[in-house]
């Protein structure tokens, strides 16, 4: 799965961001290089990993709500949202 949203550092918004590994259960690790910055590593923002997207979708066919869905899987409303609608344009394709 591709993951469009730009990634910034968590703590200080800073793009100077590399990539550094991946964590024992496969999430993408990334590191900041903004030397002021105090968060050194952080991991890529949930809604970008595999399956969040399958569970978005699942939810949303069980009758979940928009508010439901962000608060199960610990995402933004806006990217339950976003997600919905890249689904809904896959499908009807
Ligand atoms: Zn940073």
């Amino acid at each position: 799965m591709t993951c469009y949203q730009e990634i910034s550092g968590p703590a200080c918004g800073s793009n100077l961001i590399m990539k550094s590994g991946r964590s024992a259960a496969g999430t993408q690790r990334y590191r900041c290089h903004n030397p002021e910055c105090k968060t050194k590593t952080f991991y890529r923002y949930k809604a970008c990993e595999p399956g969040i997207r399958e569970q978005v979708v699942d939810m949303s066919i069980n009758g979940s709500g928009i508010r439901d869905t962000a608060r199960v899987l610990k995402i933004n409303k806006n990217t339950v949202i976003s997600t919905l609608k890249k689904s809904r344009a896959a499908l009807s394709r």
